[in-house]
């Protein structure tokens, strides 16, 4: 035999005080209440999460609402729990991710940084060894020469096609030289055309020509080049 209580006649609400009545009409303007002897009962509507704490609640709220799934508190709470907890693991696994991909490139930004700056000291050596080649290069020249006009014409060639070049490389003319029309001003001094080889020059078609292919021309080296050459001429003027 349950004890008496007052039922809002409009939700089926079960209360057990006047009090809880009294706040029900307020919260909800429900003012229809009678004595009742149901039961109480403790479930959520699924769907909604309306509480239901009578049976006339329940089916009330199912007929107006369609909802028909209910649930009782422990095993709403429990249910809300494990979701939350699994939207706390998608989330960490989120979050895992997004770190992992992130240091993947941290990891390979940091390769390509090594690798172009083994590179670029790699290709600093490289120049540098060239420029003292061709440093001994025109010291070579210079002490093959008797004459001071020799070498300062010898020089001056040197310089006219490695500035044409470094300015207009795209120029053929300035990159393809018949060896007859320079060897006299070069005065037939070997170490001229070497210089003129670490500069990237070939001799090319029968000997006939130093060819520079537009590939091959490096702005680096002309200018190492041009230094050298630089350096020789005002050494002179001392
Ligand atoms: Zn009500
Ligand atoms: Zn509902």
């Amino acid at each position: 035999m349950e004890e008496e209580k007052l039922q809002c006649g409009e939700c089926g609400f079960l209360s057990d005080t006047v009090c809880k009545a009294e706040e029900h009409a307020e919260d909800y303007c429900h003012t229809n209440f009678f004595l009742s002897e149901q039961a109480v009962i403790d479930q959520h509507c699924c769907s909604c999460t309306t509480y239901c704490n009578s049976q006339m609640a329940l089916e009330l709220h199912r007929k107006r609402s369609g909802h028909t799934e209910y649930e009782e508190t422990e095993a709403k709470l429990r249910r809300e729990k494990a979701e939350e907890d699994r939207r706390i693991e998608e989330w960490v696994a989120r979050v895992q991710e997004e770190l992992k991909n992130s240091m993947e490139k941290v990891n390979i930004s940091f390769i390509y940084a090594s690798l172009a700056s083994g590179a670029s000291r790699l290709s600093r050596q490289r120049l540098l060894h060239k420029q003292s080649q061709m440093r001994s290069c025109l010291d070579v020249m210079k002490q093959s020469l008797k004459f001071v006009d020799q070498e300062q014409a010898a020089l001056n060639t040197l310089v006219t096609i490695v500035k044409n070049v470094a300015e207009q490389p795209a120029e053929e003319k300035f990159r393809k030289i018949r060896i007859s029309k320079i060897e006299e001003r070069l005065c037939f001094v070997e170490a001229g055309f070497k210089f003129l080889k670490l500069c990237k020059f070939e001799i090319e078609e029968g000997g006939e020509f130093l060819f520079l292919p537009h590939f091959e021309v490096e702005e680096e080296l002309l200018k190492a080049a041009n230094d050298e050459l630089k350096r020789a001429l005002s050494s002179m003027e001392e």
